[in-house]
């Protein structure tokens, strides 16, 4: 190991940076986060550094490097783009023993700053020894996107907690489990989320009785329109730690293959007219699970707020008094739209984008259709297919121009997506011909034009 990685403890110390322009102020950004009483020496400041240093604090010394300048600080960094200076600076803090870190240049250091993840107080340093910094980077984005933004107040949490788990639990042991446990579980799940003195009154509670924590929770998890990487972190985290997961057809198998592996699976499908477990049962379902200790979730295609019922299945647990959380996730409009270059809103095209249901209630869809007309407005039908000829024919029908440009999203965001367009006249032909096949989202309005120049996803036909 060519170093050992430390954390330095910098509040309140003196500093010294030599340098001012851009690599200097994300050095100085570091140093002052680290509350460093930092001194930058450089005869010119770039105006982010000088903005940096009016509002952080930190004081500039405008004038070339002097040796004298090592003589009271704990750390030293050399950020010039003069390489003279740069080992000037190293070899001054090298004959001192003062740790010197010189920008990009390991060889004259003997410290090195890391990619850090940044989850304070929990902090990870990565390093490549100075072989790789692009490398360290890429390592750095992974560990972004592994570790929760919220750890920091899990972190912060535990620091406040843990004096009062010593003194209920003595021993070193059973308290590590106590922690390895509750670090993990639907405790850590209420401190993320913001519910510190629920997750402390739990805390309390568990500790003079184990059985008080064992209580079930539900979490409501939008899973998004279909392709995988559009699931939100918190819905792969929470995912990871379910007991049970109920999902239906629109939710993608590689989604629900990311719960835990022992995890439940319960699937309760709707198809339109075949609806697999009636909603109240459903509800119900989710109560009892919750009841009997289990930590559930209940998967939702597109996000679970938007004509996805998810008001309805939380009513019950919310009268129950069973703790749910609701996790957002991309409405179908929004991943068929982009995974289609169609943008909903365009300076030139659509000012407003409009959400609308469009099944069918017996031979018609029930709408004012005269709310509809707004050449700007683009309008997007989920649950739109079954019923696409009376769409068509009602927003003409109510002045819609019928040569509308309008598309038709087959499965949006998957490998098979595909996208059907024409206009409001010719759509229900184009329909009759293609013959798509659910889920399909129409959308409506000028910025279908788009589509041909900013379509960019699959090869399907249209594009
Ligand atoms: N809560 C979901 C919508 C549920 S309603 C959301 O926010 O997306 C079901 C309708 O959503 C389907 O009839 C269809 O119109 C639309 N839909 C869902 N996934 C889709 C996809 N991958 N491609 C196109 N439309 C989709």
């Amino acid at each position: 190991m060519e170093y050992l990685p430390l954390f330095l403890r910098l509040r309140g110390a003196p500093v010294l940076l030599v340098g001012g322009g851009t690599v200097a102020t994300r050095k100085a950004r570091l140093l002052l986060r680290a509350g460093a009483a930092l001194t930058v020496v450089a005869p010119r400041l770039c105006a982010e550094l000088e903005a940096l240093l009016a509002e952080e604090g930190g004081e500039w010394q405008q004038r070339e490097y002097d040796p004298e300048d090592i003589r009271a600080c704990r750390l030293a960094v050399a950020a010039t783009s003069d390489a003279a200076v740069n080992a000037a600076v190293s070899r001054d803090a090298h004959a001192r023993d003062l740790p010197v870190n010189v920008v990009d240049d390991p060889g004259l250091s003997s410290v090195i700053f890391p990619s850090i993840v940044d989850r304070d107080p929990l902090l990870i340093g990565i390093s490549s020894s100075g072989q790789s910094p692009v490398l360290a980077r890429i390592l750095r984005r992974r560990i972004e996107s592994l570790v929760p933004a919220a750890y920091g107040r899990l972190a912060r949490f535990a620091g406040r907690m843990r004096e009062r788990v010593k003194s209920a639990i003595p021993e070193d042991t059973p308290r590590r489990l106590f922690w390895e446990e509750h670090l993990e579980g639907a405790l850590a799940e209420q401190v993320m989320a913001g519910r510190e003195a629920e997750a402390e009154e739990a805390l309390e509670r568990h500790l003079e009785d184990t059985a008080a924590l064992h209580r079930g929770e539900v979490y409501l998890v939008g899973a998004g329109p279909g392709d995988p990487d559009l699931l939100t972190f918190k819905a792969a985290r929470l995912l990871q730690g379910a007991d049970v997961v109920l999902y239906d057809r629109l939710v993608s198998p590689a989604i629900v293959d990311m719960a835990r592996r022992d995890a439940e699976r319960i699937y309760v499908g709707k198809r339109r007219a075949d609806h697999t477990m009636p909603q109240a049962e459903l509800n119900q379902l989710l109560l009892e699970l919750a009841r009997s200790g289990k930590r559930v979730i209940r998967l939702k295609g597109g996000d679970p707020f938007i004509f996805g019922r998810g008001g309805e299945e939380i009513e019950l647990l919310a009268r129950h008094g069973i703790p749910f959380q609701v996790v957002p996730g991309i409405t179908a409009a929004n991943g068929a739209a982009c995974y289609a270059g169609i943008p909903l809103t365009h300076r030139d095209h659509a000012q407003s984008v409009r959400f609308v249901a469009g099944y069918l209630k017996g031979d018609s869809v029930e709408h004012d259709w005269t709310q509809f007309l707004s050449p700007t407005e683009t309008l997007v039908f989920y649950m739109g297919l079954v019923g696409l000829d009376v769409i068509c024919a009602e927003l003409v029908g109510a002045g819609r121009d019928p040569d509308t440009p309008a598309a038709l999203v087959e499965r949006g965001t998957l490998e098979q997506q595909r996208v059907l367009t024409g206009t409001l006249a010719t759509m229900p032909a184009v329909v009759e011909a293609e013959r798509p096949s659910a889920p399909t989202l129409l959308i409506i309005g000028d910025v279908v034009r788009l589509h041909g120049d900013l379509a960019w996803f699959g090869d399907a036909p249209g594009f």
